[in-house]
């Protein structure tokens, strides 16, 4: 197939929806998955992105976000960014520096506003309600349901793959604290001779198996991008699981570099997909006996 994009959570849908329509007159994928991210980033009713994102243990939004062009490698990230609109352009921005790609808090905000991205609030009266109410009975950190990360995995008409994300990251979270979302090869990646990647969940866990990269890993040695998403997910619950006991949430998408999806993840997890000739659709992934199974919604 010509183009295919897929995205995280029901949140995505209106985003694959947008990035279909840029892939489909035939825009590229940089473009497609970067709408997709805006599109969650500007709305105030994703309570785990941009605008309205989760606040911190004290009451403040920071956001990390990340780009891999997976025709030159080249990626950019931000983690603890306060203060700005869409911390997955400013990623887009960071990739064509020549160090320097992955810049965080402060820094991150002195390169965006000296490269006049669009300043803005991101707390909202509705996001420091449900702050106030929760505040007292999050003690500790735990995987709670307020997080999610927007992600986005496209590939485009000339065969270029791209991966973007976005996210506030863990509801309640240290000051200071990053998971897995801006951290290439754990929450991201892409490759435009294999395809691409991209996670959400408890970030602690991600980033202990490397998921984004282990799944493009796994496609590159053969195995389907349902086969790849599925292993690198369930090795790593398994592995975790028998060295600790438990395992967190952890989702993961992917795309092969002909378009076709795969998704590996062990909770309940919505997800879209659109490809050349296929509406967008919404899906649901869930696990079964350390395999995923998609069914429609
Ligand atoms: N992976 C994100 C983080 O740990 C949160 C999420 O996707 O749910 O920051």
């Amino acid at each position: 197939m010509k183009w295919a994009v897929i995205g995280t959570w029901k949140m995505a849908y209106d985003g694959v929806c947008k990035a279909a329509e840029i892939l489909e007159k035939g825009g590229i994928a940089a473009e497609a998955v970067l709408a997709g991210c805006s599109d969650g980033e500007d709305n105030p009713n994703y309570h785990s992105v941009g605008l309205g994102g989760r606040p911190d243990r004290n009451g403040r939004v920071f956001l990390d976000g990340a780009f891999m062009d997976g025709d030159t490698l080249r990626f950019g990230a931000v983690a603890g960014l306060e203060g700005f609109r869409s911390p997955s352009r400013i990623a887009y921005a960071l990739k064509d520096e020549d160090a320097n790609n992955f810049l965080a808090g402060p820094g991150a905000a002195i390169y965006a506003r000296a490269h006049g991205f669009e300043e803005r609030d991101n707390v909202t009266a509705e996001g420091l309600a449900i702050w106030q109410k929760e505040k007292d009975r999050l003690r500790s950190l735990s995987a709670y349901d307020g997080h999610d990360t927007i992600c986005f995995t496209a590939k485009d008409r000339h065969g270029t793959v791209c991966t973007a994300v976005s996210t506030s990251g863990l509801f309640m979270k240290e000051y200071g604290r990053v998971g897995d979302s801006p951290v290439a090869g754990c929450g991201f990646y892409a490759d435009s001779l294999i395809g691409g990647a991209a996670a959400t969940g408890m970030g602690e866990e991600i980033m202990k198996g490397s998921l984004s990269f282990l799944a493009c890993h796994l496609m590159e040695e053969g195995k389907s991008p349902m086969e790849a998403a599925n292993e690198a997910v369930w090795r790593l619950d398994r592995r975790l699981r028998q060295k600790t006991g438990s395992c967190r949430p952890m989702s993961l998408i992917c795309l092969d570099k002909e378009g076709n999806y795969g998704v590996g993840t062990n909770i309940l997890f919505p997800f879209a997909y659109a490809c050349e000739g296929q509406k967008p659709v919404l899906l649901i992934a869930e696990p079964a006996d350390g395999k995923t199974i998609i069914r429609n919604v």
